[in-house]
């Protein structure tokens, strides 16, 4: 490793398990081991995963809620010469979490000064993608829907995608969304149909890495048919896949 690596400011933005406390890297360990200062979002779920690894560092609170003055602080740490790493409750920051704005900050704040670098691991997106059997060549990840305006704008914008599109749900509104894609997307027998000619379907994969995963795949209103059927599965945390 080049000596400017070993002595600059460090932001490691560092991915964590999606469920299963097993999915972390080598690297992800080592780097939160040689972290001076650990941010993360909710110190009790982290506390698990590093109590699992013996990790003892210090904590710092960093989440969506936190506004400029945590930043401040990681922004400082890093100006007196601190390795830092970011995780978030689960998978990689920024993707849907918090992460994003403060890459920015140090880029634009402290340009050389600081490396920022990625300790590549788990995300729900790519794990979904990679057990739907559809190509992961060209698709169009959207995180969380909005949740009222523009809401109906999202499913239409899936409804003309001629690409997979894939979001991240809550139990509180799967049904819901199910119901809109089901009415949205055109059905079997309809004249319009996906991009292969084929009417598109929808999986939703549910608790990945985790005990009660499960994977349901099937027309948008085989799959709606199978929630509200089958309430106990109405919980937990869900990626939504539409097919091309
Ligand atoms: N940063 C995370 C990532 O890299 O995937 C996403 C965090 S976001 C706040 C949480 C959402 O991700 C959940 O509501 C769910 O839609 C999705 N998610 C996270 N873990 C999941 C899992 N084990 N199974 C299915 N979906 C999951």
């Amino acid at each position: 490793m080049p000596d400017q690596f070993q002595t600059r400011a460090t932001l490691s933005i560092v991915a964590t398990p999606i469920g299963n406390l097993g999915d972390i890297t080598l690297r992800a360990l080592q780097t939160l081991k040689d972290a001076d200062v650990i941010a993360c979002e909710d110190t009790r779920v982290s506390a698990k995963l590093l109590a699992k690894y013996d990790i003892k560092k210090p904590l710092l609170i960093f989440h969506a809620q936190s506004g400029p003055q945590a930043s401040r602080r990681i922004l400082q740490l890093l100006g007196e010469g601190k390795q830092i790493a970011l995780i978030t409750d689960a998978g990689t920051p920024g993707i849907s979490d918090p992460g994003s704005e403060l890459v920015r900050a140090v880029r634009d704040q402290m340009g050389n000064e600081v490396r920022i670098e990625a300790i590549p691991g788990p995300a729900a997106v790519t794990a979904a993608l990679s057990i739907a059997g559809v190509s992961g060549n060209d698709f169009l990840f959207m995180g969380f829907l909005p949740h009222k305006k523009g809401r109906l704008t999202a499913f239409k914008e899936i409804a003309a995608s001629e690409r997979t599109c894939i979001f991240y749900e809550s139990p509180h509104r799967i049904e819901k969304a199910l119901a809109s894609l089901a009415e949205l997307l055109p059905s079997e027998g309809d004249d319009a149909k996906g991009k292969a000619g084929q009417s598109r379907r929808i999986m939703v994969a549910r608790e990945l890495t985790k005990l009660h995963e499960s994977f349901i795949e099937g027309t948008p209103s085989e799959v709606a048919k199978h929630f509200a059927e089958h309430k106990g599965e109405v919980r937990g945390e869900f990626v939504v896949i539409v097919t091309a």
